[in-house]
């Protein structure tokens, strides 16, 4: 790939790749970019700095529930992890190191939201316009938004009357003491548990609304002490060494989430068993012992969580919360509960990956309006009707028991394939075909049906609302995601050559998608 083409005037400044988003899969891609050389492409970030979901999620006890080891990406270990489960400020630090290394700050426009993302048929481009309303074009679109990154509030009445500090847990409010103060906390997900316990000891008063109580287990952290991270750096081989012992350590829980439901038995005598040496209260306890089968929402970790909802200054609230008034929280047992602030650690619209009137495909059509089931795609990277446009983390790509930067490589190195497709055969654009997304999902879907997410009857933001199909993760071992991922299959596409190619073969063009073909 060459440099950027200056647009002329009134045409648009022309990239080979553009990638929407800097966090992990945003700065991974581009480094495997420069890594070969490569200087025609364009980060669009719209935060100020790298790290994505590292850079704004900076709520007290931010932290990652995967070792850090892993957690990180194979072609940039970090020997100074300094513990098993880093903070969020070490794993931001990491990724901007990552990023200044590779000199990408050259390559990113940040504080640059992208507004629309629309394909060009006649001129096989993307056309990129941003929130300020400037054009740019890109032959390839990678985007590396993440999948938790649009906040959720909750639709509960009167919400928009409280006259108190509300905030969202991605949101954090760094500017509003919490000292002293009468603090509501709506949710308790993987975001809650991890700030409950850093503010309960400043605040009054802790109110927790539970709506559904989760199933917890130990986190076996631990310190990295000065001679073991430099051991690490001495011994990159020994670094390798326990990556790879980690992986296969957390690759072996997909046997009960995925294979066999029954072993997750241990999991929930961990999490019973955690419960009953923090908690001594009974009552408190019965309250906080989830009814539905371990696994089917994420199992969170953490050994402060239970510790934090039993002290004296805290209350877990499990009536339904019925409406919000200016200075109160009323539940439906009519009690009224009082507060200065509230917080709100509901969660991410995670199932519908982008908003509506962002991406246009062929002839308009929206991405959403391609999904009436929820997102999918062909190897959770490429979607029929969108061609030369890939999805890092995209459709069941995640993961409930291992390292998503595991994923987001395989896809990376699937994405290069296919750069290296185009180039190598002249192509104008790559485009998924139907069927082999369709046979895709309908092999993935068969899959997911033994799986602990689709046995229990609980909710998750993994399934999608009107369908109910798990569009978030991928069912089963990651290895098989990875293989599936080393190769770009062309066969699975429909080719289109560029235009001098085409003019110059006398034969057919190669694979070229026939117009029945085309969503
Ligand atoms: P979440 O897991 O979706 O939890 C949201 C919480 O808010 C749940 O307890 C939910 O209850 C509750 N809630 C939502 N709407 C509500 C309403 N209207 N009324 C009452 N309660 C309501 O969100 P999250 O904690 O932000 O975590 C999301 C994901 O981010 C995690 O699953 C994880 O993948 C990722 N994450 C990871 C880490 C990490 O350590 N790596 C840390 C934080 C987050 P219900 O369960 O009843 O819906």
């Amino acid at each position: 790939m060459n440099a950027p083409r200056q647009g002329g005037a009134g045409t648009p400044r022309r990239y080979g790749v553009l990638i929407v988003g800097a966090g992990f899969s945003g700065i991974g891609m581009a480094i495997r970019l420069r890594q070969r050389g490569e200087e025609d492409f364009v980060i669009y970030e719209k935060e100020a700095g790298f790290g994505g979901t590292w850079w704004v999620n900076q709520y007290p006890g931010c932290a990652c529930d995967i070792p850090s080891h892993l957690y990180s990406f194979s072609f940039a270990p970090n020997p100074g992890w300094t513990r098993r489960f880093s903070a969020q400020p070490e794993i931001r630090d990491y990724l901007i190191d990552c990023a200044e290394r590779h000199g990408l700050g050259a390559y990113t426009r940040f504080n640059t939201s992208v507004k629309s993302l629309r394909w060009l048929e006649e001129q096989s481009l993307w056309e990129i316009t941003d929130e300020r309303g400037e054009t740019v074009h890109a032959r390839v679109v990678v985007t590396g938004t993440g999948a938790l990154s649009m906040p959720r509030a909750p639709d509960i009445p009167g919400i928009e009357r409280f006259r108190g500090r509300i905030f969202h847990s991605q949101r954090w409010a760094h500017d509003y003491p919490l000292a002293g103060k009468r603090v509501g906390v709506i949710g308790t997900g993987a975001s809650a548990i991890q700030f409950i316990p850093a503010i309960q000891p400043q605040v009054a008063k802790l109110v927790v609304f539970q709506r559904t109580a989760p199933w917890i287990i130990p986190k076996l952290d631990r310190v990295f002490s000065v001679a073991e991270r430099k051991l690490l750096h001495a011994a990159p081989w020994l670094q390798k060494l326990l990556r790879g012992a980690i992986y296969t350590a957390v690759e072996a829980r997909v046997l009960g989430f995925v294979f066999q439901p029954r072993l997750m038995a241990l999991h929930r005598f961990l999490a019973l068993t955690l419960m009953r040496c923090q908690v001594r209260d009974r009552a408190l306890r019965r309250r906080l012992t989830p009814d539905y089968a371990i696994g089917c929402k994420r199992i969170l970790i953490s050994n402060d969580y239970y510790p934090a909802i039993a002290q004296p200054n805290v209350e877990l609230v499990t009536s339904d919360i019925l409406e919000i008034t200016e200075d109160a929280l009323v539940t439906r047992d009519q009690v009224r509960h009082p507060l200065d602030a509230l917080i709100l650690g509901t969660g991410f619209s995670a199932n519908s990956l982008f908003p509506r009137g962002m991406i246009f495909g062929r002839q308009g059509r929206d991405l959403l309006d391609a999904w009436p089931q929820g997102p999918e795609a062909y190897k959770g990277t490429t979607v029929a009707g969108y061609p030369n446009l890939f999805l890092l983390m995209g459709p069941n790509t995640g993961l409930g028991h291992n390292s998503i930067v595991y994923m987001i490589e395989s896809q990376i190195a699937y994405v290069l394939g296919a750069l290296d497709a185009m180039a190598g055969q002249g192509l104008a654009s790559v485009e998924v075909r139907p069927q082999a997304q369709q046979r895709f999902n309908d092999q993935l879907h068969g899959r997911m049906r033994g799986t602990v997410w689709s046995r229990g009857q609980c909710q998750s933001w993994y399934l999608h609302p009107q369908s109910g199909r798990n569009v978030a993760l991928w069912p089963g071992l990651t290895w098989v995601f990875r293989r599936q991922t080393r190769r770009f299959d062309t066969e699975a596409y429909c080719l289109k050559p560029k235009l001098a190619e085409q003019h110059q073969s006398h034969e057919q063009p190669i694979q070229a998608c026939r117009q029945e073909e085309v969503v």
